[in-house]
C-alpha cells in the first residue's frame, strides 16, 4: 500500500507576514507570489515568526506559523513579528538581574533607587502638575459660568456645559499622555540598566484627608502602576507592588523615624548622621528595605522632566551630581503641593 502523500509548502520566515484585520481573521501575505490569502482563526502567541508551513490536510489548506515567543523579528523582516490575541507582547528580555525601587508622587512622579548602583533617577512631575492645575482652573471657570447661567434661567448654560465637559476630557487626555510618556521612558531606561524586577510603593491605606485631589491622584496612581506593569512586561521585567505605608517617614539611613526628618524643599535629613537625602529617594530606599533589598545611598542623581514629546534630562551636561543631592531651585514649592499621605 502506498503511504499517503503529504503536500507541504515551506515559506522562509522573511518571505511572508501576517496582517490581522481583527482578532479572528486577517491576511497571510506571501511576498514572492504577491499573494494575500485570507485566514480565519485566532492567533494566540506573540513573537518572532519561523518558517511558514502550508499543508493540505483532508482536502483543506492549513497554514502553520511557528512562533518564538518573546523574540524580536529578523532585521530583514520587521513585519515578521506576530501579535497574538491573548498573549502579552514581549519585545525584549532583561539584560541583567538588578532591582529597581520606585516611589511615586507629585513632585517626583517617579523617584527610583537601585540595588546595584548608587545612581538614582528622578522623573519630575512639575509639567504634569502644571497641566493638571491649568485644566482644573478651566473646568472650574466653565462650571461656575454654567451654574450661574442655569440658575438665572439662561438657556446658554448648555453651551458652557459642553465647554466644561470638553475641558474635563482634555485634562484627562493630557495627563494620560504625560503619564504614558513618562512610563515608556522609565521602562526603557530600567531595561537598559539591566533591571529584571521592579518594586513600586502604592498607598493602600484609606486617607483621613480624602480631599478631591487625593482621590484624583490615587486614582491615577492605580492607572500608572497598571500601565507601568504592562510596559515593563514588554521588556520582560516583573513589577511588584509594595505597601508604601511609612516609607516616607522612616529614615532610610539609620532606620529611625525622625520627628522632623522630612524637611522642606524635598530633602530628608537624618538627625543621627546628619546626612541629607532627597525625600522621595529616601522613600524609594525604604521600599527596597520592605522588599528585602538594600539600595546604596545615591551619589549621582539623573533628573528628567516629562514633556509632550518625551522625557528630557534636566541635570547638568554630565547628568551627574557628585555628592548627595543638593536642593535645586526647580524643586521649590513643595509646600504648596497636594499631600497624599
Ligand atoms: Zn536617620
Amino acid at each position: 500500500m502506498l503511504g499517503k502523500r503529504e503536500l507541504r509548502i515551506l515559506v522562509r520566515n522573511d518571505r511572508y507576514y501576517i496582517k490581522p484585520i481583527n482578532n479572528g481573521e486577517g491576511y497571510l501575505v506571501l511576498k514572492d507570489w504577491g499573494l494575500r490569502v485570507k485566514y480565519a482563526g485566532r492567533i494566540k502567541w506573540s513573537g518572532k515568526q519561523g518558517t511558514l508551513v502550508i499543508k493540505l490536510e483532508d482536502g483543506r489548506w492549513f497554514a502553520y506559523v511557528p512562533i518564538t515567543v518573546g523574540e524580536k523579528p529578523a532585521r530583514s523582516n520587521p513585519k515578521g513579528y506576530v501579535m497574538g490575541a491573548y498573549e502579552k507582547i514581549r519585545i525584549e528580555n532583561p539584560k541583567g538581574n538588578n532591582k529597581a525601587f520606585i516611589d511615586i508622587g507629585l513632585n517626583n512622579l517617579f523617584a527610583v533607587a537601585f540595588n546595584h548602583s548608587d545612581t538614582a533617577i528622578l522623573i519630575k512631575g512639575s509639567t504634569i502638575k502644571a497641566e493638571y492645575y491649568w485644566w482644573k482652573r478651566e473646568i472650574g471657570t466653565y462650571q461656575a459660568i454654567r451654574d450661574w447661567l442655569r440658575n438665572h434661567g439662561f438657556e446658554s448654560w448648555r453651551k458652557y456645559h459642553a465647554f466644561y465637559l470638553h475641558a474635563v476630557y482634555k485634562q484627562h487626555e493630557r495627563l494620560r499622555h504625560y503619564y504614558r510618556t513618562a512610563i515608556r521612558f522609565l521602562a526603557k531606561t530600567l531595561w537598559q540598566m539591566g533591571i529584571d524586577e521592579v518594586f513600586i510603593g502604592y498607598p493602600y491605606m484609606v486617607s483621613q484627608n480624602d480631599g478631591n485631589e487625593y482621590n484624583t491622584n490615587v486614582w491615577w496612581y492605580a492607572k500608572i502602576i497598571k500601565w507601568l506593569g504592562e510596559v515593563l512586561e514588554e521588556y520582560g521585567i516583573k513589577l511588584n507592588v509594595v505597601n508604601e505605608y511609612g516609607t516616607s517617614k522612616q529614615c532610610s539611613i539609620c532606620n529611625m523615624e525622625h520627628e522632623n526628618g522630612r524637611v522642606k524643599r524635598g530633602l530628608y535629613v537624618c538627625e543621627t548622621t546628619g546626612i541629607k537625602i532627597n525625600a522621595d529617594i529616601n522613600a524609594a530606599r525604604n521600599i527596597a528595605k520592605k522588599a528585602g533589598y538594600e539600595a546604596p545611598i545615591p551619589r549621582k542623581i539623573l533628573s528628567y522632566i516629562v514633556t509632550t514629546n518625551g522625557a528630557k534630562p534636566i541635570t547638568p551636561k554630565e547628568g551627574a551630581t557628585p555628592e548627595t543631592p543638593k536642593v535645586k531651585p526647580a524643586q521649590k514649592g513643595r509646600e504648596g503641593v497636594i499631600k497624599y499621605k
